[in-house]
């Protein structure tokens, strides 16, 4: 959809979690401190210029996002939720280096979602000249408060935006540091792009079964997950510590290419201990782009065989909150299975 029909009433919360996009240039001290958002009409006047009432929610303390917890999914949840009727979007704030951890596993917490939450951030803080945070937050301002024809959201998705592309947050992944576009969704186009206009890629976006419905908030999570990155060398004692361990009930195996792991018999041993313990060990590619298909190689069949479900195309970040998210839903491992084998909120592509 090239053009957006915009609602001249919508109200959107604004929720400042932290990172660099709140920072700003204090000339009496010369130094970055953290920008007062309940004057967000004064410090980013471009926003005055849209029709919406914009409200913001600061959190405290704010935090780096390195320092990120299911403790803050789980605020951030009850925040929306409670004030859900009263907004027609929620943007997000958030420092770049956990938001694709935090807009995946908002994405499984919150069911039926009828109103976009779109998580934004930047690379430079909004204070400096060059800052791309404006940009960032404007983009996600419009397309928070975007709705169609028949004035439901056009994007009812947990998103990321970022140097003027909307991503899918289950798909998307942080692979710069310090680039403007610090996010790709490899797996998935955009959801919409922002040039002269906003042009909504309508095809890919997904919709509510019901847009009356109110969406279901889920805030029981189970965290105990663990990743084992594939590496040459790893060694029998490091395998079983991370697959074998007694805190975990599942392990993200991130395997190379198109889901394939060492075929030596003290691997594959290993796997079918860990699996025969009840463990859920989930196949993720370590590639940025592609799927995990173990029916090609021999060494993805033997995974297969052994008890490992795949992850197909999902991201390690989707994989994690999916997994907090099926866990704190059900205590029955072939369940949990079977549902990270289905796209529950466009997350894999089957
Ligand atoms: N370390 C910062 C954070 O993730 C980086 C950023 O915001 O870009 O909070």
């Amino acid at each position: 959809m090239r053009q957006n029909m915009k609602n001249d009433k919508s109200a959107i919360l604004l929720i400042y979690t932290g990172g660099t996009i709140g920072m700003k240039e204090d000339s009496s001290i010369q130094a970055l401190r953290p920008f007062n958002f309940s004057q967000i009409l004064e410090e980013v006047p471009e926003l005055g210029k849209f029709a919406y009432r914009i409200d913001s929610y600061t959190f405290d303390p704010l935090i780096d996002s390195s320092d990120v917890e299911p403790s803050l999914w789980l605020e951030l949840v009850g925040l929306i939720e409670d004030r859900y009727d009263e907004y027609d979007g929620f943007v997000i704030l958030h420092g770049t280096d956990t938001m694709a951890y935090s807009a995946s596993a908002l994405s499984f917490m919150i069911e039926g979602l009828t109103k976009p939450v779109i998580f934004t951030g930047s690379q430079l803080p909004i204070g400096v000249p060059r800052t791309d945070g404006k940009e960032n937050l404007i983009s996600s301002v419009e397309i928070a408060a975007a709705k169609d024809a028949d004035g439901h959201a056009i994007v009812p998705e947990v998103c990321i935006c970022f140097d003027n592309v909307l991503m899918r947050g289950n798909r998307a992944s942080k692979i710069n540091s310090d680039n403007f576009r610090a996010f790709r969704s490899p797996n998935c186009p955009p959801l919409a792009e922002a040039g002269i206009s906003i042009r909504y890629n309508t095809l890919n976006i997904r919709k509510p079964e019901s847009w009356d419905t109110k969406p279901i908030f889920h805030k029981n999570l189970d965290t105990r997950v663990s990743i084992l990155k594939m590496h040459p060398g790893i060694t029998p004692q490091i395998v079983r510590t991370i697959l074998c361990g007694n805190d975990t009930r599942a392990v993200i195996i991130e395997t190379y290419g198109a889901g394939n792991a060492p075929s030596k018999e003290w691997f594959i041993e290993i796997v079918r201990e860990a699996s025969s313990m009840g463990k859920i060990l989930l196949n993720v590619t370590q590639c940025l782009a592609g799927s995990v298909n173990m029916d090609i190689y021999a060494t993805g069949k033997c995974l297969k065989e052994a008890g490992v479900t795949s992850g197909y195309d999902s991201t390690t970040e989707s994989a994690l909150g999916k997994l907090f998210y099926l866990l704190g839903q059900s205590n029955d491992p072939e369940a949990v299975k079977s549902y990270m084998e289905s796209d529950l909120r466009g997350e894999i592509s089957k």
